[in-house]
Parts: C-alpha cells; sequence; structure tokens
C-alpha cells in the first residue's frame, strides 16, 4: 500500500493534520512526539524519522510501517497514518502516556506473581496473534511495551520483525534483537523459528518481571552468549514453584523442547485465578468498517456513506485512514464520535477532510479539559526549540516576543494561563506540561474500565502507579512512615558505572564475541549494537539485585525530611523546584534543601563520564560512545513532592538502553548519597 508522499514538506503537512507537542522518547532512528489529531482532537504519538540518518536501516523502517500496517490487536500498538516527504518519515500512532514498561518494573524493583500475570496474559495475547499473522516480533523487551492509558500494555517496534514466505514454520538466519533476550539458537547463528525464538524472548521478559532484572546478563558479550547458550541461571526464592517451572519452560535452550505460544494460552500458571484460556483473536480486526464512523465522516466530507466507505476501504494509511481509525478509538473509549465541524468549510476535489485542515486555530477542545493546555503550549516557545521544522526566525528572541504578544492576544487561552505562559521562563513551563500529563494521565487511568483483567487487578491494588510499593517482605516489617512514602534504606555500595565495565571500542567488541564464537554480526545499526553490548554494569547477580533496588529504594530518611523541613523552608523552597505529584519515575531523597542535592547530583556526573547541561534544577545528561555517538541521553530535575513536601529527583530516559540507563542513574543517585 502506498504511503502518502508529501509535496513539498512532509512536516508541512503533518502541521496541517496535526498539533505536535514534545518530545515523548527516542529510540536507535525516532524521535517521538506527542500530538495531536486536530479533526478528533485525539493524542497520538509521532514518530520522527530522518532519511539521512537511517541510512541503511531504512529498510527497517519499511519492514515495520508495512508489520503495522497489517497488524490490529488490542495489544499492538495502532499505527494510523504514514506521511512521507524525501527527507523524513512520520509515523502517526495510538498515544500510550504510560510509558515503557522498563521503567514500571525498575521503578517497582519487581513485580508481584498477580501483576505479572495480567501484563504476561496480554503479552501472550499479542504474541499469539502476531504469530498467527505470520510475524516474529524478534526484538521482544520491556523498552518494547508501552502502557496506555488503561494500563494495558501495547507492543511497539516490528522493525526487526520478520514473516517468513513459507509460513513462520520457515527457518530464519540473520541473528537480530537485544543480545540479552536473544534464543541461543540465534546467538549461535544457526537457522531458527521465528516464534520459537520469540517464547525464549518471552521467558527472559517474564524473568525480568518478576525478578527486576535480567536472567543472562554480562559485562561481556562473549561471557553473556556463553551464558544463554548454557541456559543456566538462578531462581531468586521469592519465586512460585509455578513460576519457576514455566521460566523453565520457556528457557529451554533447545527450542524443540521449548514451549509453543499456544501452550501458553492455557498453561495453568497463565490461567490461575482467571480459570480461562489468553483470548488472542483480534477484538479489532482488520477491515472492520464500523457504520457510525463512516456516517460522521460522511457528514463531515459532504460525501455519501458509500463513497465514504470506498474511500476509507483503501486502507492508505493517509488521513483518510488516521480519521477513521481515531474516530473508531473514540467510539471505543465511550466518547462522541463526533469530527470537529468548522462553518465555513470548502469542499475539495480529493479529500474534503483535508481542507478542513486548514483552520486548525479555530478549533476547540469542548470534550478534552487538557487540550487548552495543549493549545497553548503549541504557542509556546519551549515547544518551537525542539521543533526542527519550525523556523529559526521564531526560536529568536524577537520571535519568542511576537509569541508572546500572541499569547496575551489569544482569545482561546484562560487568563491565568496566559500568566503562566508569558511569564515564566520556557523552560519551566514545558515542565509545567509534563505535570499535566501526569495527572491527567492518573485521571484517565483512574477512569480505565475497558481492560477486564486490569480492573481486577486495578481493584485490588488501587495505588500501583502512584508510589512503588515494598518491594521485600522485610522492608515493610517495621516500617511506620506513611504508605504514601515507604522505602528501603540504600544499602548500595556504590555499583559500577554503567559501561565501565569495559573502555574497549563497541566494534571491537563485536569482533571479539564473533571470533570466539563463530556468532554472525548482529545486522542492526552501531547505534543499536551499542546499546545492545552497553549491557555492562554490575557483575554478579547478586549485586544486580542490590542494585536493583535503588530506585525504589532511595526513598530511604523520609521521616526525617519531614521533621527537617519546617515551615519557613518549605517557604523557601516553594519558588523553586517544581512540585510534582509522586509518580513511579520519581526517588526522594533524605535531604531537605533542593540546591544541595542538585549540587551534590551536579559534582557527581563528570565522575561518570556523564555530560551536562543544566536549566534551573533540570539536568539534561547525556553520554558518548566512541564514536563521538549519543548513546543515553536522560534528565534528573530536583523536584518537591507534593504531599508531603520533600525533596526528590524526578528521572525521565530519553535516549539509550534501558539496562544501562537504570544502572547508571542508580549509580549517580547513590554516589551524590542524597
Ligand atoms: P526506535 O524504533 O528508534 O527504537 P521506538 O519505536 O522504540 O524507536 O520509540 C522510541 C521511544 O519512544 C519508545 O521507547 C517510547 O518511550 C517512545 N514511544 C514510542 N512509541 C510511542 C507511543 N506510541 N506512545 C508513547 N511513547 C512512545
Amino acid at each position: 500500500m502506498p504511503v502518502e508522499r508529501m509535496e513539498p514538506r512532509g512536516a508541512e503537512k503533518l502541521h496541517k493534520y496535526y498539533e505536535v507537542y514534545e518530545t515523548i522518547g527516542s529510540g536507535g532512528f525516532a524521535k517521538v512526539k506527542l500530538g495531536r489529531h486536530i479533526l478528533t482532537g485525539e493524542k497520538v504519538a509521532i514518530k520522527i524519522m530522518n532519511k539521512k540518518d537511517l541510512g541503511d536501516d531504512l529498510p527497517r523502517v519499511k519492514v515495520e510501517i508495512e508489520a503495522m500496517k497489517n497488524l490490529s490487536h488490542q495489544h499492538i500498538c495502532r499505527l494510523y497514518q504514514v506521511i512521507e516527504s524525501p527527507t523524513q518519515i512520520f509515523m502517526i500512532l495510538e498515544y500510550c502516556p504510560g510509558g515503557e514498561l522498563f521503567d514500571y518494573i525498575i521503578a517497582k524493583d519487581r513485580l508481584s506473581e498477580e501483576e505479572t500475570r495480567v501484563f504476561f496474559r496480554q503479552i501472550v495475547s499479542a504474541m499469539a496473534y502476531v504469530h498467527s499473522q505470520g510475524y516474529a516480533h524478534r526484538d521482544l523487551k520491556p523498552e518494547n511495551l508501552l502502557i496506555d492509558g488503561d494500563h494495558n500494555l501495547k507492543l511497539i517496534d516490528f522493525g526487526l520483525c520478520a514473516k517468513p514466505k513459507g509460513g513462520l514454520g520457515y527457518e530464519l538466519m540473520t541473528c537480530c534483537g537485544s543480545p540479552a533476550y536473544a534464543a541461543p539458537e540465534l546467538i549461535q547463528g544457526k537457522a531458527y523459528i521465528g516464534s520459537e525464538a520469540d517464547v525464549w524472548s518471552m521467558g527472559v521478559l517474564l524473568f525480568a518481571l518478576l525478578c527486576g532484572y535480567l536472567p543472562f546478563d554480562d559485562d561481556s558479550c562473549v561471557v553473556l552468549y556463553r551464558k544463554i547458550t548454557r541456559g543456566k541461571y538462578d531462581n531468586p526464592a521469592w519465586l512460585s514453584p509455578g513460576s519457576i517451572l514455566l521460566l523453565n519452560q520457556m528457557l529451554q535452550v533447545d527450542p524443540k523442547l521449548r514451549l509453543a505460544v499456544h501452550q501458553l494460552l492455557e498453561h495453568p500458571w497463565v490461567m490461575k485465578d482467571y480459570n480461562s484460556p489468553v483470548e488472542w483473536h483480534s477484538r479489532q480486526p482488520l477491515g472492520h468498517i464500523d457504520e457510525d464512523c463512516i456516517t460522521e465522516m460522511a457528514v463531515n466530507m459532504k460525501r455519501s456513506r458509500e463513497s465514504t466507505t470506498a474511500l476509507v476501504k483503501e486502507w492508505r494509511y493517509d488521513h483518510i485512514t488516521a480519521t477513521y481509525l481515531l474516530l473508531l478509538s473514540k467510539k471505543q473509549r465511550g466518547k462522541p464520535v463526533r469530527l470537529r465541524m468548522e462553518p465555513h468549510v470548502t469542499e475539495e476535489a480529493v479529500s474534503p477532510l483535508h481542507a478542513q485542515l486548514e483552520v486548525k486555530k479555530s478549533l476547540h477542545f469542548a470534550d478534552d479539559e487538557d487540550a487548552p493546555i495543549l493549545g497553548a503550549l503549541d504557542l509556546c516557545s519551549d515547544y518551537i526549540d525542539d521543533c526542527p521544522w519550525v523556523p529559526v526566525s521564531r526560536q529568536t528572541p524577537q520571535g519568542v516576543r511576537e509569541k508572546t504578544e500572541r499569547i496575551a492576544d489569544d482569545k482561546r487561552l484562560p487568563s491565568p494561563l496566559k500568566k503562566r505562559c508569558i511569564r515564566s521562563p520556557p523552560f519551566e513551563r514545558h515542565q509545567v506540561t509534563g505535570q499535566h500529563h501526569q495527572e491527567k494521565r492518573h485521571k484517565e487511568h483512574q477512569h480505565a474500565k475497558e481492560n477486564r483483567e486490569n480492573v481486577v487487578l486495578q481493584e485490588k491494588n488501587a495505588d500501583t502507579f502512584a508510589l512503588p510499593p515494598p518491594r521485600t517482605p522485610s522492608s515493610t516489617k517495621k516500617n511506620t512512615r506513611p504508605k504514601n512514602v515507604l522505602t528501603t534504606p540504600n544499602q548500595n555500595g556504590t555499583p559500577k558505572a554503567a559501561g565501565s565495565g569495559s573502555k574497549e571500542p563497541v566494534k571491537r567488541k563485536v569482533a571479539e564475541s564473533k571470533e570466539s564464537n563463530n556468532i554472525e554480526i548482529l545486522p542492526f545499526s552501531p547505534e543499536r549494537r551499542s546499546r545492545s553490548l552497553d549491557m555492562a554494569g554490575s557483575g554478579d547477580s547478586g549485586k544486580k539485585r542490590r542494585g536493583g533496588r535503588v530506585f525504589g529504594s532511595l526513598e530511604r530518611g523520609l521521616d526525617k525530611v519531614i521533621t527537617m523541613l519546617t515551615p519557613s523552608k518549605r517557604r523557601a523552597l516553594r519558588d523553586n523546584p517544581r512540585k510534582i505529584k509522586a509518580q513511579y519515575n520519581v526517588t526522594l531523597t533524605g535531604q531537605t534543601n533542593p540546591d544541595d542535592v542538585l549540587n551534590q547530583i551536579l559534582a557527581v556526573l563528570p565522575e561518570k563520564n556523564v555530560q551536562y547541561s543544566q536549566k534551573g534544577y533540570t539536568i539534561k545528561c547525556r553520554t558518548w560512545d566512541d564514536f563521538g555517538k549519543v548513546t543515553m541521553a536522560f534528565e534528573l530535575e530536583v523536584c518537591l513532592l507534593h504531599k508531603p513536601e520533600v525533596v526528590c529527583v524526578h528521572r525521565q530516559r530519553i535516549k539509550g538502553d534501558a539496562w544501562v540507563y537504570k544502572r547508571l542513574v542508580e549509580d549517580i543517585l547513590s554516589t551524590s548519597s542524597i
């Protein structure tokens, strides 16, 4: 199916249909921004790729696009539209506000068996569907599972997927994915069956959910590969016999002895407390036509229902497809099936929907309470700073001044918001938005009703998302602190700096592993390769386990903080760092002075080879590989927790391998002794 060709610039067309907001993620090749589809008012994720940067990986993107066009499932991130220009590709995707499963696991250190089961059933459901469509995913890991507004998982990143021509039973040869999750037959360079390799990765994923660290891990790739090919790992004491058995059945070195996905669907561990097999059929089958959506589009486009249906059925993944799928998504969430109408819409021969999009400025957001804020932010310069297609002139002081005047004149904005936009420095405003999103996300989460499986668990565990729960029975035993601020003492020594296990260039590592194991070189970019190979850090699993506690456990000494924060100190702090609500990516400190915390972190960063820039209480951090490429980007922001007012550090991974990030930030925070 053809993608929509853009003339003259893809970005212009993107802006015609979507409002574009802040960057919410970044991968090996792409930057992902939050967006809003103007006509439906729905939020979307916009994956932006520069063709020049993609280089040899361009086919990977094409593979991903083709796969996503063919997959429609409740646990797979939906593709809505593809916009292509001579230089860029934009993929418009279903927006998943809950972040990566990886961040969720590390925030909680590990998940309970019950919560793991909820997520694992969804993973099995998605994978059974993917396999039923003839695909193998080949890059399953918690970074590629996002959490949506209803706390359900959505699988992303199909760039490495394969659809063997002769069916899934046919053997594949390309070794790909992230080494820690790769099946033994795959890293040995043997021919392998994609679905069998996926089950291995699901086993590693299950282990990571239940344990909070990887079953096979090592600084050295060669040693890591050896561990994987032997298939030996330690079961921690907290695993139930049922979990141990299931892991063992999935992490079988011989693929023929490994469970198949169809066996997982009704495995006793998977069925426990449910008494029903995993439901894996798509609830949103491809090609389904919803009459209400068609009617709304037909009215809007001033076309007959028949011709509208014919247009939608072309599935061109253009703006028609996006409008239809987003309307359908609204309907499925119980929202009105409505498109935003403008009083004077001119009909356009090819696509009337497009004509309406020119009038973006006067749209309103009646059914979405955060829309005015987003609308306001469209006018804020922090947004354009980060937006590659915004003319440079708009980023000059003059441009900002003009913008300020526009904000002041804009009748859509409530005055308090205008004041905030005009008064605050751009950076601060950005953070205000983030907080707003989190609050909104929390609300959405509270209202989540669609997923039967999760509802049960959420009822049991209402504060799941708010704060890490106590991680071990011992940590909760004598804890008399308020529930919201439960913590375990930081018993960590200073873990090794991420990547410090080896200073040798990535290329040499690859060569070495190839030499010693006669393994085919992984055919992905240096960036992706380094993400995987850089899985350095803590050595033995014992160390890792201790390290794994830090995110959940730096929330220590809180009693002390609460006592020491006298009202006068609190007043003095109030004007400075941002006040935030507790979230799972926030680490509480044992300190009372945000400036001290900030300075302590800043002092440690050079030691850890982290380059940074600081704006107010936010530190933007980066690490580089030996070839001058950014391997990791993340932000640390010193904040005050809303209730009770204590100093905390808000962490946000922007780019880079998740486990390396985890270790590095643990290292920074524990070394700064905050
Ligand atoms: P790449 O293909 O370059 O690896 P990804 O597709 O993995 O990029 O996206 C990079 C990051 O952007 C993800 O890890 C995630 O944090 C964020 N992201 C991607 N898609 C979405 C989405 N649909 N909703 C929210 N965040 C997303």
